[in-house]
């Protein structure tokens, strides 16, 4: 955002650990605050501080907060992953995949989030995080063929794998009835 006293346009001395308000005034290190969200994820932010703010023409813009000290939190470790993210996005291949993002995978997307209500993974680690995935990945492959197949059947098509589709149509409602309904909570 282009709002120079955000704290993501300050400048950051990496080598010393502050940061440069805009003012020139450096913003030194005073600690760490750790913080852990509903789900149990913990994450650190590192809290700097201006040295004194008093009579600064630009106090009014830069901060609500009482006191003469600004103090911010930056989380060095979500900034790294959103500048790779960045780096991938606006690559050649980004660009080109980003492209295509309204047309394939937006609807799938929306149809696991909102009518199967597949929000969060329900597994820690990488391994797990894949499995928990591709299982529900061949799934929704599945369901995806059955509704093909079904819709051949009523068109009257030719439909060979009508034995399957039936076998295919009970698992998953039994699925639907004991899942999808009620999805479960994060495991480790
Ligand atoms: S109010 Fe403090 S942090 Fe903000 S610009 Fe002025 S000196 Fe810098």
């Amino acid at each position: 955002k282009p709002n120079p006293f955000h704290h993501d346009n300050f400048h950051y001395n990496a080598d010393e650990d502050y940061y440069v308000c805009p003012m020139g005034q450096h913003m030194r290190r005073i600690g760490t605050a750790r913080s852990k969200t509903a789900s149990g994820y913990r994450s650190e932010s590192a809290r700097y501080r201006a040295q004194n703010c008093k009579g600064c023409p630009l106090r009014c813009l830069c901060y609500k907060a009482k006191g003469d000290q600004r103090t911010i939190e930056v989380n060095h470790r979500l900034n790294e992953y959103k500048r790779k993210a960045r780096e991938l996005l606006t690559s050649e291949e980004g660009l080109k995949h980003r492209g295509r993002r309204c047309i394939e995978p937006e609807a799938v997307f929306g149809q696991m989030k909102f009518n199967m209500a597949y929000r969060r993974f329900r597994h820690f680690g990488k391994d797990k995080v894949t499995m928990d995935f591709a299982f529900f990945a061949i799934a929704f492959n599945i369901k995806k063929m059955c509704s093909k197949i079904a819709k051949q059947t009523k068109n009257g098509g030719n439909t060979p794998l009508f034995g399957l589709y039936m076998l295919l149509s009970r698992i998953l409602h039994l699925e639907n009835r004991i899942f999808w309904k009620n999805p479960r909570k994060s495991v480790a």
